[in-house]
């Protein structure tokens, strides 16, 4: 028996009421699916509403300066994203339509196999499946699979189920309905069986394995940095480089300063802070002179306009800047 005869009708009964599922434009559909990859539903609503206050359309995102984009995105994280984001909308901005299918998606800045399906599917009716962390978990378990999921043939394997699932329903739909399952009952840790509607076909339930699945990806091994800040001030205001070594903002507007791995903990910092894979124990202090690199310089308002880090502004905070 397909899984959406069971899995549909529970999904249009749960579904839980988000603002980009108001309707099926895709320009709310594609911000949302961006922010979700890296917070949880519940912590993106906040700067999804405030993203699109400021940003209601492509157009307008695409007209606005990159600075502003990236204060807009302050404290979510992965600024790479919101720079693809500004990129697309400006691409996007020029053409007649939206494009309609996820191989055209994909050629946009940022678009990856996981955001071009699942825009083409749930704006436009794409018969494609979505494989995302949720679906992983939830076809891991219902198939007992203990593949290597991360694996590019396990990747193809999972992919091919998914399109299967929304073979002849509606993609939309089932691709939501199979996320939603996965963040909401079928969750890592606390898989809720009695509530699952697929229970009677989960092999893993059957098997009392869902806890070991799916198979736990190896971590990526965190880098412990120390950062030592340098704040220049001249008229009010900080001076801010691209030309520093800090590997955890290159070629971005950064405080200028020393950073240096190291092998353990240091006994004296400030503040600590952690990007992607490294963990930083920073210090800071003001100096007189006048910097060295090049540079520019801006009023500790307009900071967070050319340098949208956590870090930054927790230096600063330690500072009481
Ligand atoms: Fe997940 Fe349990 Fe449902 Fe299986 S029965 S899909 S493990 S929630």
């Amino acid at each position: 028996m397909p899984h959406s005869l069971k899995l549909l009708p529970w999904y249009l009964e749960n579904k839980r009421v988000l603002p980009w599922r108001k309707n099926r434009d895709p320009y709310p559909i594609w911000i949302s699916e961006i922010m979700l990859q890296q917070t949880t539903v519940k912590a993106v609503i906040p700067y999804f509403n405030n993203f699109m206050e400021r940003f209601p359309s492509v157009q307008d995102l695409a007209k606005a300066p990159e600075s502003e984009v990236l204060e807009k995105w302050t404290g979510l994280g992965y600024y790479s994203r919101a720079r693809n984001i500004h990129k697309a909308a400006k691409a996007l901005a020029s053409m007649s339509q939206f494009p309609n299918s996820y191989l055209e998606l994909q050629e946009l800045p940022g678009l990856g196999p996981y955001t071009s399906r699942a825009i083409s599917s749930q704006a436009f009716g794409e018969q494609v499946g979505v494989v995302d962390g949720n679906v992983i978990r939830v076809y891991s378990r219902l198939n007992n699979d203990f593949e290597l999921w991360w694996n590019r043939a396990a990747q193809i394997k999972i992919q091919t189920w998914a399109n299967k699932q929304v073979h002849g329903v509606n993609p939309s739909d089932m691709n939501q309905a199979l996320m939603e399952l996965g963040s909401t009952v079928c969750t890592p840790k606390s898989p809720q069986c009695f509530l699952c509607p697929l229970q009677k076909e989960c092999l893993a339930f059957k098997n009392k394995t869902q806890k070991e699945l799916p198979i736990k990806k190896p971590k990526k091994e965190f880098q412990t940095w120390s950062w030592q800040a340098l704040i220049y001030i001249k008229n009010k205001k900080i001076f801010l480089t691209r030309d520093h070594e800090a590997p955890f903002l290159k070629k971005q507007y950064c405080l200028p300063g020393q950073s240096k791995r190291l092998k353990d903990k240091p006994l004296k910092f400030d503040f600590k802070h952690s990007i992607t894979c490294y963990k930083i124990f920073g210090s800071s202090r003001k100096v007189n002179s006048a910097p060295k690199a090049k540079g520019i310089w801006v009023l500790p308002t307009d900071v967070s306009k050319h340098a949208p880090f956590s870090l930054i502004q927790k230096t600063l905070q330690s500072l009481e800047l």
